[in-house]
Parts: C-alpha cells; structure tokens; sequence
C-alpha cells in the first residue's frame, strides 16, 4: 500500500512539473513570438439584426506556434497575464485593431478585449489615450470589452479607472454577461455602454424555455438601463430568430463569420450584401 501512495503520488508529481515546464517554455516562447511579430489579429463582425449590416469587428488574438500550432488564445493569453507580458500584448493588440480599424469605413466600430492584469498595470488610461493618437482613430469607434470577472476583485480604483477611460470619449462593454457571481451589481456600479450575453446562453436557446427567459431579461435590463445588447455565439439561424424577436441589438458568430485575417475583414467589408443576412 505504501510503494503504491508513493508510486502514485510520484506520478502526479512528474505530471504537475511536466506542466510547470511546458508552460515556461510557452512563456519563453511567447516573449520570442512577441519580439519577432508572430502574433496576428483576427477580426470578427458583429451584425446589426435589424439591418443585416456590419456594425464593427471584435479583434481576437492568434498565435501560430512554429512547432505546436495555433494555440488558444485562452491558453496563451493566460500565460502572458500571469508572466506580465500580457501588457505587451495588450498594447500591440489595442495599436494593431485600432490601425487597421482607422482604414475602415467611418460607421464601423472596432472591439477590442482588455484583460483585468492590465486594469493593475501602469497607466492604463495614458496607454490608450497614447494609442487613438498614435493611429488617428476617433475614440467614439472604438470600444473595449471586459469580463465580468475582472470586476471581482476590484473596487473604486478600476471603477475610476473605467470612468477615465470613458472619459476619452470611447465606448465599454461587459464581456460574458452572466457567467460571474455579481453582474447585476456591476451594472448598478458602472455605465456599460454594452452587455454582451454569454455564448453559452444563446447555445441553449434551442434548449428549453430558460435560457430565453434570461436572455429576456438581460435585454429588458440593458433597455431600461440605457444600454445596448450583443450576443454572442449565434451558429444557426434559429438562434438569429429567437434574438430577434426578443430585441437584441447585435449578434456575432459563426452563422455570419469565424474571426478572420485582416484582408479577409477587408474583404467582407466591401462584398457585405444585408439583405441576405437579415
Ligand atoms: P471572447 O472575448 O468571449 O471572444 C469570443 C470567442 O468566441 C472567440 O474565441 C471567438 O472566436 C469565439 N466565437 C465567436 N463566434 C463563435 C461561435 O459562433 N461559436 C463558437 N463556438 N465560438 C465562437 P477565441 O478567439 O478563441 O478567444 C477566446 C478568448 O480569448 C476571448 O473570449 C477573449 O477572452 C480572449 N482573447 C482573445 N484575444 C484577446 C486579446 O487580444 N486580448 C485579451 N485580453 N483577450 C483576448
Ligand atoms: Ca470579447
Ligand atoms: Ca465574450
Ligand atoms: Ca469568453
């Protein structure tokens, strides 16, 4: 019984150190990634549902691994919060979204992810004020998105920082409404100009009679409240349907388009026919 605690418990140990490892060399590898340009961004649309048109792009970061592949973003951008580099790569990512976006025509709007380990950085607000300078992007075009999550373990400071950066004169989304413990007191806490409706809302759409109840409510909140709804995820034209009927402003996924390399969102720009997509 003991050789076998201690087979076991050896074995979990060489796995967990496995782990540590990999990710060291990932991070090691990300900060040459960086250094070398090998991140790229991709661009997703977002659709107004009444019109069918294109409202803007939410910028999502790729990284194609010269040995492994494409990691996750979740994975790397992970990592790089807890390394620091995750300010690097915020910073690229805010400049990269922002440059491309000012070539875009003038109605459409770019989003663009900010992580909560950039909230305790320094100089946030200086840092995207430095960025809509540096590219001649107006600030009423862009729109940053933050996860509920982020919001936890925070208080006054990133709420005066919010405010800061609203004050810039661009717009905040509440990323993943709805899958944190307090959504309902942040919105009370903070003017979100946007709610985003978590994927996993819309996937059960079809499920049950729940998850549209939510979605309801959320909108019914958004509304009342004076801000405007996106949801996420949208793969089938069921889900169009429903979200429709309940008044969501803006659907995003698969259904209209994967995120796609900057010449392909340059691309369905210019072909974009609203009519099909209503
Ligand atoms: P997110 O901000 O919630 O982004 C939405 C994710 O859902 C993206 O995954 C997108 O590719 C995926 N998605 C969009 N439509 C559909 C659909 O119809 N079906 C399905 N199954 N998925 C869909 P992605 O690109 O893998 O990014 C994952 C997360 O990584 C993002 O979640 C965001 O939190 C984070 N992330 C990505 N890029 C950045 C970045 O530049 N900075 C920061 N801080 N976070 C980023
Ligand atoms: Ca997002
Ligand atoms: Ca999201
Ligand atoms: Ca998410």
């Amino acid at each position: 019984v003991k050789a076998g605690k201690r087979g076991t418990f050896q074995f979990y140990d060489r796995q967990m150190s496995e782990g540590l490892d990999d990710r060291r060399q990932l991070e090691t590898d990300l900060r040459r990634a960086i250094e070398r340009g090998e991140l790229e961004l991709y661009y997703q649309p977002s659709v107004v549902l009444k019109t069918g048109e294109i409202a803007g792009f939410e910028a999502l970061a790729r990284w194609r691994h010269p040995v492994r592949g494409n990691v996750p973003p979740t994975t790397f951008i992970s990592i790089a919060e807890e390394c620091g580099l995750i300010h690097a790569i915020g910073e690229w990512s805010l400049a990269e979204a922002c440059r491309k976006a000012a070539t875009w025509p003038d109605r459409l709007k770019i989003a663009v992810n900010l992580s909560p380990v950039q909230f305790a950085g320094p100089d946030l607000v200086g840092m995207v004020r430095g960025v809509l300078e540096r590219t001649g992007l107006p600030a009423h075009r862009l729109e940053l998105e933050i996860t509920e999550q982020m919001l936890l373990d925070s208080g006054e400071a990133t709420l005066a920082i919010l405010r800061d950066l609203k004050a810039l004169g661009l717009r905040v989304a509440m990323d993943d409404f709805g899958t944190g413990y307090s959504s309902l007191n942040y919105l009370r806490s903070f003017p979100f100009d946007r709610i985003k409706v978590d994927r996993s809302f819309v996937t059960g759409l079809g499920s049950g009679a729940q998850n549209a109840a939510i979605i309801r409510a959320v909108i019914d909140i958004a509304r009342a409240l004076g801000m405007r709804t996106t949801a996420e995820g949208v793969e089938t034209a069921d889900q169009q349907h429903v979200l429709s009927l309940l008044g969501c402003d803006e659907v995003q996924g698969y259904l209209f388009s994967r995120p796609v390399p900057a010449e392909e969102a340059q691309a369905l720009i210019s072909r974009w026919r609203p009519e099909d997509r209503r």
